[in-house]
């Protein structure tokens, strides 16, 4: 019986899945890939269990130490920027609650993510392989970025950057791709760096997201 009532919880939440899904592709997310990857991940074993119902809707979401899981249409804007491909090595900051970079994941990418509120690390850290995803975590500083595992294929930044920190545009590969929003209010403009060569980067804005701050030199 209990079975059963398990069974009908996961066909429900498949049935969101399809709608949130469709709701992003007609905000205009158009890679299949990641289109995929949101259909397929549990989003509701990231929310805390008595907001179930939000799970599936287009929102952001409070993860704990002030803290926010991003909006889906986010989520997917920003991977779909990244050009994934299956076999990629990719870094991403601000790990959160862990649901991007198994979205990274679920597209074949090799992913390394960084976080620096201590307890979201150490939560997302046991959480992310319970339910079968294995990034390698990172406790740190994500101006940074990770020198001894670089050059990445591209870097994902998920919080809003006052601005863009040279280490992380060191640190991508020849046609590699940085996305990152940038500003230091409220509100950030989502951006791409390209790196066209080792002395040339192309930059390209695609318009303004709200993300929480990307925290610079203090540690919790
Ligand atoms: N990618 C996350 C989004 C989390 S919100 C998800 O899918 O849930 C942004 C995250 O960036 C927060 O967890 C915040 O603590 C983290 N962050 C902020 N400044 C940072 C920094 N300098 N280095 C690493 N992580 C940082």
């Amino acid at each position: 019986m209990k079975a059963k009532v398990k069974d009908q919880e996961t066909y429900k939440h498949k049935g969101l899945r399809k709608k949130l899904v469709d709701e992003i592709r007609k905000k205009g997310i158009t890679d299949k890939n990641v289109l995929a990857a949101i259909e397929k991940i549990q989003r509701h074993l990231f929310l805390d269990s008595s907001f179930l119902e939000f799970a599936y809707q287009d929102k952001p979401f409070p993860i704990g130490s002030d803290q926010t899981i991003s909006q889906p249409y986010t989520v997917a804007f920003q991977t779909q920027l990244l050009k994934v491909a299956r076999g990629q090595k990719i870094l991403e900051i601000g790990t959160g609650s862990g649901y991007q970079a198994c979205v990274l994941l679920e597209m074949g990418a090799k992913v390394f993510t960084v976080e620096r509120i201590k307890n979201l690390y150490d939560r997302t850290k046991s959480f992310l392989p319970s339910i079968g995803y294995n990034p390698k975590f990172f406790y740190g500083d994500g101006y940074k970025g990770l020198p001894t595992y670089a050059p990445f294929d591209s870097i994902i930044v998920t919080a809003g950057a006052p601005y863009v920190p040279d280490d992380l545009v060191k640190q991508l590969k020849v046609g590699g791709i940085l996305v990152i929003p940038v500003g230091d209010g409220e509100i950030q403009i989502m951006t791409t760096i390209t790196k066209i060569s080792e002395t040339q980067n192309e930059k390209k804005e695609w318009g303004t997201f709200r993300f929480v701050p990307l925290v610079e030199n203090k540690k919790h």
